[in-house]
């Protein structure tokens, strides 16, 4: 058993151990997954923009608060709040306001319309054709990105071009974990002189990005589909071993993992001791506490939702891999052992395994909401069925290489 687990972290390895010059190509995978994760949250947006004198009095301000939802075909909808204007000195332009919500809140957008260079762990953007001052509705972002030790950007500074006859600031935006698999961007910031033909004009924005929440929705945006509550209650069911169903973590991952506050210590502990009990093979999990992050353990009256289920798993899939989930437990499962159990189980689905039926395996079914279902850590059989997908996964890379 041991020699075969040694032999999935073997296979892993090739497959992520990227060198530099892949380093770029995660670096726009993981922002395609970061929008494509961004499209499912709604948020609001605190707009302040200002004139300054030379005393940094404020001279003009410029007031914007709105809020951001999605429209059925996924494109992002701003229904303003609240907008109000003393401004004198500066006009804001539509291309102001399309910057806002564009080049200044995320950097990239269209990744081939720049050149990328890495230097000193910083990622060097540049347009690839000159922005043209007649076409001022194409936006080119101009800057920087910096990175986590994941590849993840946590930070956009550029300005934003063309200028034409109007003037841009240069930009900061900071992104934070706001309990989303990717960090999102929290705030802009900016404090430049915009120097016109016949006189300089100090301006400063200031951008919040708050209030995130994910909303529900029926509608399968393209590449990350949330599973409603019926289609991940229709699991499958196999009979005496389980089936490799579900998508799973890209191996070699590692899947931090949450849980809501209203777990009591003891039930931490059991959901800590399920998470480990899965680190034998090619993706580990970590439990990180009370929070809310890329798994996040929660509580829901899942039994009045359907008579049959009392917890599950729910998936965020892109790129044809899990990236992101949430395990929903029945408030009347409260026994440490039986969410120890439970636990143990739903990771199994974000695995890929299906229900079973007489299996000697964590898949097998549950006697009752407050029971163990008799297991507590993977089985031989399990890890029999998962160890099949590395061997898929191995010829697949034997037959690039050949
Ligand atoms: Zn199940």
């Amino acid at each position: 058993m041991i020699r075969s687990i040694l032999c999935l972290l073997l296979f892993a390895v090739p497959v992520f151990s990227q060198s530099v010059q892949n380093t770029l190509q995660d670096v726009l995978r993981l922002e395609h997954n970061t929008r494509e994760a961004l499209n499912h949250y709604s948020f609001k947006r605190d707009v302040l923009l200002e004139t300054l004198d030379r005393d940094s009095q404020v001279t003009g301000q410029y007031v914007r608060y709105s809020e951001f939802v999605f429209d059925d075909s996924g494109r992002r909808i701003e229904r303003v709040i609240d907008k109000h204007s003393t401004m004198k000195e500066l006009k804001i332009t539509d291309q102001d306001i399309q910057d806002l919500a564009d080049a200044q809140m995320l950097g990239l957008d269209d990744a081939g319309k720049y050149e990328l260079s890495m230097a000193d762990g910083l990622v060097e953007v540049r347009p690839r054709q000159t922005p043209d001052p007649r076409k001022m509705s194409e936006r080119y972002f101009n800057g920087r990105l910096w990175l986590d030790e994941a590849g993840r950007i946590t930070r956009v500074r550029g300005v934003v071009e063309p200028a034409g006859r109007q003037r841009f600031p240069w930009f900061d935006t900071y992104r934070a974990n706001v309990g989303a698999a990717y960090p999102f961007p929290v705030k802009t910031e900016a404090d430049d002189v915009l120097h016109f033909p016949h006189k300089d004009i100090r301006y400063r924005i200031n951008v919040k990005y708050y209030d995130y929440r994910r909303f529900r929705t029926d509608v399968t945006i393209k590449e990350i589909e949330p599973l409603s509550e019926k289609v991940s209650f229709n699991t499958k069911l196999s009979t005496g071993r389980p089936e490799m169903f579900f998508t799973s973590w890209p191996l070699g991952s590692t899947v931090q993992v949450y849980s809501e506050p209203g777990f009591t210590p003891e039930q931490r502990k059991a959901i800590a001791r399920a998470l480990n009990a899965w680190n034998v093979g090619a993706v580990r999990f970590e439990y990180r506490g009370e929070g809310q992050g890329q798994v996040t353990v929660r509580r829901q009256n899942v039994l009045a939702l359907d008579k049959k289920h009392f917890a599950y798993f729910q998936s965020y899939i892109s790129d044809g891999q899990l990236t992101a989930g949430e395990i929903f437990i029945d408030h009347r499962a409260v026994r440490p052992e039986a969410i120890e159990s439970i636990v143990v189980h739903e990771i199994g689905h974000s695995l890929g395994l299906s229900d079973c039926k007489d299996c000697k395996s964590v898949m097998r079914p549950f006697p009752s909401v407050n029971k163990s279902n008799g297991f507590v850590a993977p089985t031989e059989l399990d890890l029999s069925v998962l160890r099949q997908r590395s061997e898929i996964r191995d010829q697949k890379s034997e037959i690039r290489n050949r």
